[in-house]
């Protein structure tokens, strides 16, 4: 078990806060989670982290103990003529996930290609892009309980899982460390293309590889996203809004060209048009910015503190609440 104290999370969060943890602890396995845990004290302030790619850190000191796990490796579950079942470390770097299984001609996660962060995260976020979800391939979620350090196995069913969303981050919060997650892939992959114009990319008639696809992908979101390397950033700072067919009717009145996909009951519209739409798109506040390629990701241009980043994020949902009647959700975790 590594335990640091007073360590800088500059490596452990995209946006690039300069924050620090009164403690780090990173363990290597199931059992040294546990001792962990067992010897922490009920008022120690605890958070497990990924790759901090989905979290601002807004005060420069956490008080409590930071979390990783270093728990690596893949295993083959089960296998049959059509699917493979794996079980991956929670600590598995997502893209080097998708590459490997890629890599082998097993189909299913290559359109979940770049996005950043850890195996754990990916199923309490749900992660999604280009119209699959890690819930499409999570067979089972292995788990610790914070309370009383046993192991727990979800299946996929009992995950409650939405769009970035899971029990996990809602009636189960912070009660279970994930350890370990198991994907089921396809051996005959049925591609994905539907969505937005991916199919557009490729030459009719020629074999399409799933090598192909994640290429393709990883060039999109190159060009779209901005590298966390060079402008600090935590993705998709909002959710997509899902408002009531009523609220949409009325807005299709004013604005003819909004963009919509149903969804459940209700309308989801892009957040990345509504930002748009308020003039924020490119538009900076102290050292954060709306990124110019794209509104929904705002950007830490140099030094910016967590306050830069919030007073920005308030002011976007401001603007779209008066222009829109719709208010806007982080989607980014505030720690
Ligand atoms: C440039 C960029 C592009 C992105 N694109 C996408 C995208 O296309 N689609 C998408 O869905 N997301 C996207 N994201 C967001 C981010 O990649 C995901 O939310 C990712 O799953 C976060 O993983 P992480 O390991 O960094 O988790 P963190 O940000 O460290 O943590 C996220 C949450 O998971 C919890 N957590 C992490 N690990 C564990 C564990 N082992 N056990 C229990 N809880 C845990 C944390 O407490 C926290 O609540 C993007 C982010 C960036 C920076």
């Amino acid at each position: 078990m590594r335990i640091e104290h007073d360590f800088s999370l500059l490596q452990y969060n995209t946006f690039g806060m300069k924050a620090v943890a009164r403690h780090f602890v990173e363990y290597s396995s199931i059992a040294e989670l546990q001792q962990f845990l067992r010897s922490c004290s009920p008022d120690e302030r605890v958070l497990q982290i990924g790759g901090g790619s989905n979290l601002l850190f807004t005060n420069p000191v956490f008080e409590g103990t930071v979390l990783h796990s270093a728990i690596q490796g893949m295993e083959v579950m089960e296998e049959d003529e059509n699917t493979i079942c794996l079980k991956v470390g929670a600590a598995v770097v997502w893209d080097d996930f998708v590459a490997f299984v890629v890599a082998q001609g097993w189909g299913g996660a290559e359109n979940l290609s770049l996005i950043p962060g850890e195996v754990g995260a990916s199923a309490i976020q749900n992660i999604g892009a280009y119209g699959v979800e890690a819930k499409d391939l999570i067979r089972n979620v292995y788990t610790i309980d914070r309370k009383n350090y046993s192991e727990r196995v979800f299946e996929n069913r009992e995950c409650g899982y939405g769009y970035r969303s899971s029990i996990f981050k809602n009636s189960l919060k912070d009660q279970y460390i994930v350890t370990h997650v198991s994907y089921e892939l396809k051996k005959h992959p049925v591609l994905n293309l539907s969505y937005g114009n991916i199919s557009a990319a490729f030459e009719p008639g020629k074999e399409i590889t799933l090598q192909k696809v994640r290429d393709h992908i990883i060039d999109i979101r190159q060009q779209k996203l901005p590298d966390p390397k060079v402008l600090g950033n935590a993705g998709s700072y909002f959710m997509n809004p899902v408002v009531s067919v009523a609220l949409f009717e009325a807005l299709k009145h004013d604005y003819p060209d909004i963009p919509s996909y149903p969804a459940g009951d209700g309308m989801k519209i892009p957040a990345a048009w509504l930002i748009q739409q308020t003039g924020w798109k490119g538009k900076s506040l102290g050292h954060a910015a709306v990124y110019e390629k794209q509104p929904l990701v705002l950007v830490n241009t140099g030094d910016a503190e967590a306050m830069d980043i919030i007073r920005l994020a308030d002011a976007v949902i401001c603007a779209v609440e008066e222009k829109f009647a719709i208010r806007l959700k982080p989607e980014v975790i505030y720690v």
